[in-house]
């Protein structure tokens, strides 16, 4: 699925120190795109996915390799796989990590560490849970099962991948009001769910085997 990649990188609240930065979801969207240009390459380098592990080397999320380096380069963090690539500098050329360990442990709330759009698109398989078709990213966005207006809430077990078009048609009622059933009911967050997370954005990558399949 070409899309994992996108889902892949780390970003959210500019004050949050360097480490919660790590360990928090992610929204950055890497750029997707290969040209010749060794600068777009660069660039593109810096934007792969680089799994981060807790001290006790739990894996705990998933960031870019721009960021990585720069919690490297801080001293939060150290590399523990090494990417195939370098990156040059004037100077000397840095080595790209391929996945990185905080070397304080972070106490992480599971809840918090993984609510975000491209999270519950990646637990669906970017598949409408009304209609059961496949759809890029773009093309999907997310539905309170239970309507906001009747207080449904934010949650894993409330949000589902849906396509505009089923979105439309349920408007603000509840499925069954809006005679649509639901693929299957939302699974909550798990570290189960995690992992699997982890895994369906790293399944290219053996460096991350080790961490995340046992
Ligand atoms: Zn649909």
């Amino acid at each position: 699925m070409g899309s994992n990649r996108q889902l892949a990188a780390d970003s959210r609240g500019a004050h949050t120190p360097d480490a919660a930065r790590a360990a928090a979801p992610s929204s950055e969207t890497p750029a997707g795109s290969r040209t010749h240009n060794s600068i777009s390459r660069r660039a593109s380098l810096m934007q792969e996915p680089v799994l981060v592990l807790n001290a006790t080397y739990e894996p705990i999320n998933v960031t870019a390799v721009r960021r990585a380096m720069v919690l490297m380069l801080k001293g939060v963090a150290q590399a523990e796989e090494l990417h195939s690539a370098e990156v040059h500098s004037a100077a000397h050329a840095h080595q790209v990590p391929s996945v990185i360990r905080l070397l304080a442990y972070r106490h992480i709330p599971q809840q918090s560490r993984a609510l975000s759009r491209k999270n519950i698109l990646l637990r669906d398989r970017n598949t409408c849970q009304f209609c059961g078709r496949v759809f890029p990213s773009s093309e999907l966005t997310l539905d309170h099962v239970l309507p906001r207006s009747r207080g449904g809430r934010s949650s894993w077990e409330n949000l589902v991948a849906c396509c505009y078009r089923c979105n439309n048609t349920k408007g603000d009622r509840t499925p069954e009001e809006a005679g649509l059933k639901l693929a299957r009911k939302p699974r909550p967050f798990t570290l189960h769910t995690s992992r699997q997370l982890m895994r369906l954005i790293g399944h290219r990558d053996d460096r991350w085997r080790k961490y995340l399949f046992y």
